[in-house]
């Protein structure tokens, strides 16, 4: 018989969310099939104008990913050969390569080891002549401190494009990520808190010309139908996409609501352990736990005892973006971002998502504590 404890528990369980909202789904899958509407069309603009809603935004425009979000969002609020863009080197690498996909040169700003979200204090120092935006990531759906970010921006006259991929929902004040820059560009792949069944994406903006941009550049940069007056991309949102993607937009609060009662489970069943817990909310800032992220001695070794449990743990990400064999055409090295450097070899994703149960969290976190008996905690660090 199979023991209870040795049942997988994901990282992720889409099957389990589909499960939810199966009526829902194939209801909304069964209408663009009978309609035909594939590309763009009333089910993208339909899910265009919600999601635009939901953020705060005056516009949103869908793409093909959170990837082509963000380079056609650089694109839109001209950025190019020549010009310097800041991030976080603690990323999915998507961050920069839209960045260099541009034309432009990333530059990296360390991050903050408490928050994992780029530090404003690294980031003047890392302004060139050539600087014309930064990206701030709001990683595992936790606010980048936004306010410093835009102040800084403001100084220097630099635009602000949000990588809001791990981050739908999430509050900063009174703002939600993606709204707070020039533009936001979230990532609908699936495992993503607002997630498609495939690759999708969005760009948010109050910004009219930038809507404008961005509208023509997802569809080959066509003025008229047979008239292209930019060279464009084809990086539309399409038709099904955008259909699961408005059934799941009505349950995200709700998701987002489990995610973090799910996370506040963690803290309790994990308290008092040799481990870093996530940054807690402050009265600025409420994470969407995209991911719960902890912070080990000895990952490698305590990742294996998970997964001979069963249990589905991550790393977001193992490898930081300067030390990627594809950037290594900008010179970075080891050591130029040590609070990165060090948060890539201690940092272990735990499961989490919006149907987890409590005998899961329990369970995953009956491991964890095993796995670490005995050892230190990581020493906290001061950015
Ligand atoms: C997922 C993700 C992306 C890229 O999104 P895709 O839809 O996979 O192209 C970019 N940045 C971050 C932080 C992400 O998590």
């Amino acid at each position: 018989m199979p023991n209870e404890e040795l049942k997988l528990i994901h990282l992720v369980d889409l099957q389990a969310q589909y499960a939810t909202i199966k009526p829902e789904i194939d209801t909304a899958l069964e209408r663009v099939i009978s309609r035909a509407s594939f590309i763009l069309g009333d089910e993208v603009s339909g899910f265009e104008e919600k999601f635009a809603a939901y953020c705060g935004s005056r516009h949103a425009i869908g793409v093909a990913s959170g990837t082509a979000a963000l380079r056609l969002a650089l694109a839109a609020c001209g950025i190019g050969a020549g010009d310097d863009v800041i991030t976080t080197p603690h990323t999915f690498i998507a961050t920069a390569e839209a960045i260099a996909h541009t034309g432009a040169r990333p530059i990296f700003a360390d991050i903050d080891p408490a928050t994992y979200n780029i530090d404003p204090n690294k980031l003047e120092a890392a302004i060139t002549p050539q600087t014309r935006a930064i990206v701030p990531v709001h990683l595992y759906g936790r606010p980048a401190p936004m306010q410093e970010i835009l102040t800084i921006a403001s100084r220097h006259r630099l635009r602000v494009i949000e990588d809001a991929c791990q981050s739908h929902g999430a509050r900063s004040g009174d703002k939600r990520a993606g709204a707070m820059g020039d533009a936001g560009c979230f990532s609908f792949y699936p495992g993503k808190n607002l997630g498609a069944f495939g690759d999708a994406g969005m760009v948010i903006t109050d910004n009219q010309q930038c809507a404008a941009r961005v509208r023509s550049l997802r569809d080959h940069g066509r003025a008229e139908k047979y008239v292209h007056d930019t060279l464009g991309f084809g990086e539309r949102l399409d038709g099904l996409q955008a259909a699961v993607l408005d059934v799941k937009l009505r349950h995200l609060e709700d998701w987002t609501e489990r995610r973090r009662a799910a996370a506040d489970t963690y803290r309790q069943l994990l308290a008092g352990q040799p481990l870093i817990l996530p940054p807690e909310d402050d009265e600025q800032t409420a994470s969407v736990y995209h991911l719960f992220v902890i912070r080990v001695r000895q990952r490698d070794r305590v990742l294996g005892a998970l997964k001979a449990a069963n249990i589905g743990a991550g790393i977001h990400y193992p490898l930081p973006v300067h030390m990627q064999p594809a950037f290594s055409y900008l010179g970075y090295q080891r050591g130029d971002f040590p609070h990165s450097e060090r948060a890539a070899d201690e940092i272990l994703s735990l499961p989490l998502y919006p149907e987890i149960t409590t005998a899961q969290l329990e369970a995953v976190a009956a491991a964890v504590r095993d796995a670490i008996a005995g050892s230190e905690a990581p020493t906290a660090v001061k950015p």
